[in-house]
């Protein structure tokens, strides 16, 4: 499978800002690494000489506090850097502002939120090219239909299957639950959501890093009973690609990741490995759509399943559904089953499922554009 190559546009940005919001949440979110006690959201907007707009998202939930400061490095570092001059395409935006930040990112040491405030900027680059040519992106991008396949994510300890059911009553037909808090607990959690959902629906877990080598192998038998998709992040996704292999020798699952990859040379190791069934890149994170179109080409090739990874607001949500949609193939799109209202009130047409499956339509770009104002209302009376 080779996916077509990226559309070449010029792009000339003129004004780039970056809104923050945060949403206090009543039911916190919790994963084995930690838990987040509001939902924040980074959202971007270019508007280039011509007044044409498009918009992104930075990744920015842990920790949370980090939401404004990735905002100040798209205001301050990236913004007078992408204005600075004309592109030939998003791409060499891209390249440049890596390029000219790569140094300040180790001086700094902070090469993640560099990375992700680059994606932000990519991201609403790419839609802004879309809107400009009045095409959705997936079209825009070389995709030939809307549909995707979505799953249900993030989805708590605490009684999980009073969440599946809800899900599951709005159209969803997949899911994905975290685990790594304990093996009982873990264990009777899958048997809960596994009888409820019956043997066929598409289930999956989420470790969130939490296990050593021997505590994955040793989960990995009981886990294996349940029929599961994949299993995501069983291991720290900076232990050497031998411990994944072990564990991959060891277990018949699945394993994904992907979410903690950055770069190039990032994603070629981890493809190289074989330990992975599932890549799982996030747009938001890292790459933007410039730098994860040719990881998710590569992946492709690779007979690998892209399955976006994607848990914050709706903008690079819609972004991660256009994106899935125009590289095709099998995967799915995550979507957070957790109250986010900073996603709900964005995410458009994935709103609305049927039998697991969304359309993204015609509407240019990603398909929706932020009212800041009733956005941040929304947002400040929580959920
Ligand atoms: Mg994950």
């Amino acid at each position: 499978m080779t996916l077509p190559r990226l559309p070449v546009a010029p792009v000339r940005p003129a004004r780039i800002e970056a809104f923050v919001f945060r949403c206090p949440i009543s039911t916190p979110v919790r994963t084995s690494f930690g838990t987040m006690h509001d939902r924040p959201a980074v959202y971007v907007r270019v508007e280039d000489a011509d007044g044409a707009v498009g918009w992104g998202e930075v990744w920015c939930n842990f920790p949370s506090c980090g939401a404004e400061h990735r905002a100040r490095l798209v205001e301050t570092v990236m913004a007078p850097l992408a204005t600075s001059r004309a592109f030939a395409s998003p791409m060499e935006a891209f390249d440049f502002l890596s390029a000219r930040t790569a140094v300040l990112a180790i001086q700094s040491g902070e090469p993640g939120p560099m990375a992700q405030a680059i994606a932000g900027v990519d991201l609403a680059l790419w839609d802004l090219c879309a809107r400009r040519a009045g095409q959705p992106l997936w079209r825009y991008l070389g995709g030939t239909r809307d549909r995707v396949g979505v799953y249900a994510s993030g989805i708590n300890p605490d009684r999980p299957q009073d969440v599946v059911a809800a899900r599951r009553a709005e159209g969803y037909a997949a899911f994905k639950l975290k685990i790594g808090f304990g093996r009982d607990r873990d264990l009777q959690n899958l048997a809960a959501v596994r009888g409820l959902l019956g043997a066929d629906a598409p289930l999956m877990v989420d470790a969130n890093q939490g296990w050593s080598l021997d505590e994955a192998r040793a989960m990995a038998p009981a886990l294996a009973e349940f029929g599961l998709g994949w299993l995501e992040e069983p291991l720290r996704a900076d232990r050497p690609w031998s411990e994944w292999q072990q564990l991959a020798r060891a277990t018949g699952i699945p394993l994904a990741a992907g979410e903690n990859v950055m770069g190039h040379d990032g994603f070629d190791a981890a493809m190289d490995s074989g330990t992975l069934a599932v890549l799982q890149p996030d747009l938001a994170k890292w790459g933007g759509i410039s730098g994860c179109w040719p990881v998710i080409a590569r992946a492709r090739e690779r007979g690998l399943r892209y399955c976006p990874h994607y848990l914050g607001g709706g903008l690079g949500l819609l972004a991660s559904g256009h994106v899935l949609a125009a590289a095709g193939g099998d995967g799915i799109l995550e979507i957070d089953a957790n109250p986010n209202p900073l996603r709900t009130e964005l995410m458009g047409p994935l709103a609305h499922l049927r039998e697991g499956e969304a359309s993204l339509g015609e509407a240019p770009g990603i398909g929706v554009a932020p009212d800041l104002r009733t956005l941040g209302a929304i947002a400040a009376r929580g959920c």
